[in-house]
């Protein structure tokens, strides 16, 4: 089969035959439906974090149907529709059973090689690998969900949904009636938006530099966008918010600047989340003195805290009801091939995901 593979970092991604190995005891086998390109599958790519091994599988965005598994695994069985999930959730190490299977410990220890490739064994993003037809991962890295929603839709749940929904419900816990802001409208940044929307919020502020993605969020609940290119964002949303801030802020673009914007944006005594991913040698500068006299709360949300067990079908039901939009977020359905042409088209905010839907 055809895998979409990293070769070099900063060079185009190559679409490269591997051979899936058997499946081990606690494997599953999936046949993938679709896939998301992720902005942290370009971030991978482009050589931001250069410890990852290569060659590699990409891609980490997934959900499909289980079409094998091995002799010991419990948790689903052939013809299950499931959502591939990038922390495994192992249901028994200590942060499982402390409520926080989102930094699950076995997480990066259950990968191994996956795939034969011209003669050696290589890994697969995150023990994933959704850039290919089929996927070989180990069973508390699938979430099993009982829907006839499309897989393209299921697909963003395994990491843009869950990721930005979760930061608003399940890191933040945005209150009925408050007021929001959130720097970058991305999938997961709209995805943030969403989710404050679905907990009550009442003043919901949009921070991005595209007009095509303010106008989405508009479209999505937003009551007020603001274009940080033509305007102070910090001086705009305290404005809104009668001169103190907002009471919840999110960063979903990843870079110092805008997380001290969005920690600065916050009201005394609000609350800041961090959701963007940013290369390990980067550093925030806060104002050390301001922390104890602000009372604010700066948090970092992994994965949206979401225990995904129990919350991505959670949110599989939200979609279902239409209270939460996830075909909308589906901007442009591709091809196995079209990896390298979906990563520009990003890089430029022409959409909020592109879907591989056909391999
Ligand atoms: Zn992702
Ligand atoms: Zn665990």
């Amino acid at each position: 089969m055809k895998a979409v593979i990293i070769e070099e970092f900063g060079a185009p991604v190559q679409l490269r035959e591997v051979e899936p190995q058997p499946v081990s005891p606690c494997e599953v086998r999936i046949e993938v439906g679709a896939s998301g390109i992720c902005h942290s599958d370009y971030s991978i790519a482009s050589g931001q974090y250069p410890a990852m091994t290569i060659p590699l599988v990409l891609g980490h965005e997934g959900a499909g149907r289980v079409i094998e598994v091995g002799s010991a695994v419990r948790r689903v069985a052939p013809g299950d529709r499931v959502i591939c999930t990038f922390v495994p959730a192992c249901g028994i190490c200590w942060q499982c059973l402390s409520g926080r299977s989102h930094l699950c410990e076995t997480n990066g220890k259950v990968e191994k090689p996956k795939l034969m490739y011209d003669g050696r064994l290589i890994a697969a993003l995150s023990g994933l690998g959704t850039m290919a037809p089929l996927m070989t991962v180990h069973e508390t890295n699938v979430v099993k969900v009982e829907t006839d929603l499309p897989d393209e839709q299921l697909a963003l749940i395994g990491c843009g949904i869950t990721t930005g929904v979760g930061s608003a419900l399940w890191t933040a816990r945005v209150e009925p009636g408050a007021s929001v802001a959130i720097f970058g409208c991305g999938g997961v940044g709209l995805a943030v938006l969403q989710g404050a929307r679905i907990a009550g919020a009442a003043e919901l502020i949009a921070v991005d530099p595209f007009a095509s993605k303010r106008e989405m969020a508009l479209a999505m609940g937003a009551t007020h966008a603001i274009d940080p290119t033509a305007e102070d964002p910090v001086a705009r949303i305290r404005e809104i918010t009668r001169g103190r801030g907002a009471e919840y802020t999110f960063e979903v673009i990843s870079t110092p600047a805008t997380m001290r914007q969005t920690y600065d944006a916050a009201c005394n005594g609000g609350t800041a989340t961090m959701v963007g991913s940013l290369s390990p040698s980067l550093e925030l500068a806060l104002p050390a003195n301001g922390i104890h006299l602000t009372g604010k709360r700066l948090l970092g949300s992994a994965y949206g805290s979401a225990q995904v067990q129990r919350d991505m079908p959670r949110l599989v039901a939200l979609a279902e009801a239409g209270r939460l939009d996830v075909g909308s977020m589906v901007s442009r359905r591709i091809s196995l091939g079209e990896v390298n042409e979906a990563f520009d088209a990003m890089k430029r905010g022409e959409v909020v995901r592109s879907v591989i839907t056909s391999f």
